[in-house]
């Protein structure tokens, strides 16, 4: 067994390095706590510490657990692959999804947020390295999917979203980051309404934020190891 992480101790961790990270003026990004194969318990605990918004993977688990939060004002984030038989439900319950990587799921989304609710926040996933078999758009394919989201009053198009090849080496992770945001400056300037630039995780989160992270999205380093996938 893995020994318990105290997650006040964990969270201040994190904050201070995500404060030492940051070049000078920039803001301090924000911290999505990852909380896939975590319990609605240890949810609670972080929220009980101010954490507010929170990424999940799967649909259906993500599901369960905000039927067992909804007495906290948390946001949601759907993090994990996109799949289309489950854009409706997607669409319904979170507040950001930071996964969408083809222009398919556009109108399948703008169709089943509910007219009640405020705009879905979307990120367009990048493929930053070239892994074609892994989620996320082609760079060169990214303007077309934004222009995409954009044509939608009831979707937000507020970024880019990516996870760079796992290298060992952390200058070749910040090449892949640097080039993300060098994409989402480009696109910047058409859509001034983006603002957020979502890379680095519990392995390389401080290479993100020195190349221009706006968003991190740990889990590992806040909560502890988590439960295999179905195990919650
Ligand atoms: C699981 C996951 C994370 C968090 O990973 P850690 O290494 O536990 O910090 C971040 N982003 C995505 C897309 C993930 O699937």
């Amino acid at each position: 067994m893995h020994p318990a992480i105290d997650p006040q101790q964990a969270l201040r961790q994190i904050e201070a390095n995500m404060q030492k990270a940051r070049p000078s003026q920039a803001p301090l990004p924000r911290l999505l706590a990852v909380s896939k194969g975590q319990s609605a318990t240890a949810i609670r605990a972080l929220a009980r510490l101010g954490q507010r918004h929170f990424g999940e993977n799967y649909v259906q688990e993500a599901v369960a657990k905000m039927r067992d939060l909804v007495d906290l004002p948390l946001i949601w984030h759907l993090i994990g692959p996109l799949q289309s038989n489950k854009c409706a439900l997607a669409a319904q319950c979170f507040d950001w999804l930071a996964s969408v990587d083809r222009e398919k799921l556009v109108p399948l989304l703008s169709r089943h947020r509910p007219t009640n609710l405020p705009p879905l926040n979307v990120l367009v996933q990048v493929r930053v390295d070239e892994e074609p078999n892994k989620s996320g758009c082609a760079p060169e394919a990214a303007a077309a999917l934004c222009a995409a989201i954009q044509a939608h009053d009831n979707l937000r198009l507020r970024g880019l979203m990516g996870i760079p090849q796992p290298h060992p080496e952390i200058g070749a992770r910040r090449a892949s980051f640097r080039r993300l945001h060098d994409l989402y400056r480009s696109l910047q300037a058409r859509h001034p309404g983006m603002d957020t630039l979502s890379m680095g995780m519990s392995e390389d989160y401080e290479a993100a934020i020195a190349e221009g992270a706006t968003e991190v999205r740990i889990g590992t380093a806040l909560f502890g190891p988590r439960a295999p996938k179905a195990a919650v």
